[in-house]
């Protein structure tokens, strides 16, 4: 496929924003067995606003590391709950790991997965097996990186990655929480599917349908 423009991308991010209405109610629903049943409104909050902030960005001088910025800034200023800095941090990696470049090939673009993944564990502190969106992100950006060392085209990368998230997210059922508000609940989160590990693998399957082209 051809490279990622700033436009593909603020598409990419209208994309995100679009399924998590769709899914609003269903991750409420997964949060309220295990958590305070906010987390399909606190993602609705943020990319509505991630939205309203891109709508506004000029997408003739705006180059893909603006594009994540203006999203990690306005998610941060909408979200007052947990995945607020989370995602923050995970959108603001992901701009630094693609800095100076005016389009996003493939490489690009499975190294700003990567950051993602690694901007979301550098920030809550969660390693793998602690029931959270860790669980989702960091095996999808590792088959990512899998995929582009087997010289997978994106499409395919991208692909993986939302597999092994939907894989990982399924995984969480068999945790239990030690992080997060789910970890309040101790033996009685365990078969019951971590929302934020949910909605992970719901993005990177938005940015596989997005980019398969
Ligand atoms: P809150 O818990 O403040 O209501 P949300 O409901 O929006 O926030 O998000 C909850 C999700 O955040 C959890 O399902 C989990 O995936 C994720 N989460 C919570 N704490 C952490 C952490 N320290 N590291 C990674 N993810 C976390
Ligand atoms: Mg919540
Ligand atoms: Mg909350």
């Amino acid at each position: 496929m051809s490279d990622i423009t700033t436009t593909d991308l603020v598409a990419m991010f209208d994309a995100i924003g679009a399924m998590i209405e769709a899914n609003k109610g269903h991750l409420c629903e997964l949060d309220g067995v295990i958590g305070d049943a906010d987390h399909g409104v606190t993602m609705s909050i943020g990319f509505t606003a991630v939205g309203l902030a891109l709508a506004d960005l000029d997408t003739a001088t705006a180059d893909p590391t603006a594009v994540f910025n203006t999203a990690a800034k306005s998610f941060l200023n909408a979200v007052g709950a947990s995945s607020g800095p989370l995602y923050a941090t995970a959108f603001m990696r992901a701009g630094a790991a693609v800095k100076g470049k005016p389009v996003l090939d493939r490489d690009a673009m499975v190294d700003a997965v990567a950051a993602l993944a690694k901007g979301i564990q550098d920030r809550g502190k969660a390693t793998r097996g602690e029931k959270t969106m860790v669980d989702a992100w960091l095996p999808g950006a590792e088959a990512a990186e899998a995929a582009r060392a087997e010289g997978q085209p994106l499409a395919a990368c991208l692909d993986a990655a939302a597999k092994a998230a939907t894989e990982g997210a399924e995984s969480t059922k068999a945790m239990l929480a030690s992080k997060g508000r789910a970890s309040r609940l101790g033996e009685r989160s365990l078969g019951h599917m971590d929302p934020g590990a949910a909605s992970a693998a719901l993005m990177l399957k938005v940015m596989a349908d997005h980019f398969a082209r």
